[in-house]
């Protein structure tokens, strides 16, 4: 299906892995230039290259650590020399989890999950706004744990509750000029740090996680790029300052 993304210019964090590689396969596959990011050099960052050289496109895959203010602005430097100045789509996708009691969470792990999964969202959207026109759409992934809470994850989910508020205020501060902001929300979602869980930790956190949906599995990354891709274009233009749940139906 023709979504009407060819030739659309896009920005997403942390691509190389996970959720984030599935979007930018779809996005690619859609006919859309992407840039995207990762952390650490790996197997996946040329993995990802070679696919996308084969889908075919204008695209590019750097390394920027975006806890680095400074890498952030470099970052949208470099969206801005490839994508010719303009923006269609910004996707704060990088995140960073870990688990651990709430008494004992020092002080560093509560910033450097903060640093990516909030401040960075923050940033990466402020650089972007040049480029950014009316009809562009700003979609950064959330989680159902907001709504859930889940023990051991305090700092976690309340970065993912506050990426709602910091959603719906530039929802209506940017309305006006037409740029659109959107959540979309994740149950749990499988990939590469799930698949290499030893099999019996694998099993059982999918046969616990499986059993809470509706739908009686776990998401796929593409299935997280579906939602993305529809808010990325003109089918969705009329939503703004919205989570969109992408969660088997969780609960
Ligand atoms: P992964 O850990 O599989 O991948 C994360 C990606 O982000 C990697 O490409 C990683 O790069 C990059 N990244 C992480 N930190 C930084 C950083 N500081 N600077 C630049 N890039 C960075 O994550 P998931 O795919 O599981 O999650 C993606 C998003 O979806 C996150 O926001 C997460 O919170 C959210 N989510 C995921 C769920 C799931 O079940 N998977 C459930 C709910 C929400 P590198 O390879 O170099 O580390």
């Amino acid at each position: 299906m023709d979504l009407g993304l060819r030739g659309k210019k896009a920005l997403v964090t942390g691509g190389t892995r996970g959720v984030g590689r599935g979007i930018v396969l779809a996005l690619a596959h859609a006919g859309v230039d992407v840039v995207t990011c990762y952390r650490s050099e790996s197997e996946h960052v040329a993995s990802l290259e070679r696919e996308l050289k084969e889908i075919g496109g204008d695209h590019l895959v750097v390394q920027a650590d975006l806890t680095q203010p400074v890498r952030v602005a470099r970052l949208l430097e470099q969206v801005r020399e490839t994508h010719g100045g303009v923006l269609d789509l910004v996707v704060n996708n990088a995140g960073a989890i870990s688990h651990i009691p709430y008494e004992q969470l020092s002080l560093d792990e509560w910033q450097r999950v903060l640093a990516t999964n909030l401040t960075a969202a923050h940033l990466v959207v402020q650089h972007a706004l040049p480029l950014l026109r009316a009809g562009s759409s700003v979609v950064s992934i959330g989680s159902k744990a907001v709504d859930a809470g889940i023990p051991l994850r305090s700092h976690y989910t309340a970065t993912k509750a506050a990426l709602v508020g910091l959603n719906r205020s530039l929802a209506k501060e940017f309305g006006p000029r037409g740029i659109r902001f959107n959540v979309v929300a994740l149950g749990v979602v499988e990939t590469e740090n799930l698949h290499a869980l030893p099999e019996a930790d694998r099993r059982l956190m999918i046969e616990r996680y499986s059993a809470k949906t509706a739908l009686g599995r776990l998401g796929l990354p593409e299935e997280v790029a579906g939602a993305v891709l529809w808010l990325a274009g003109d089918l969705s233009r009329y939503v703004t300052g919205s989570t969109v749940s992408v969660d088997g139906g969780i609960s």
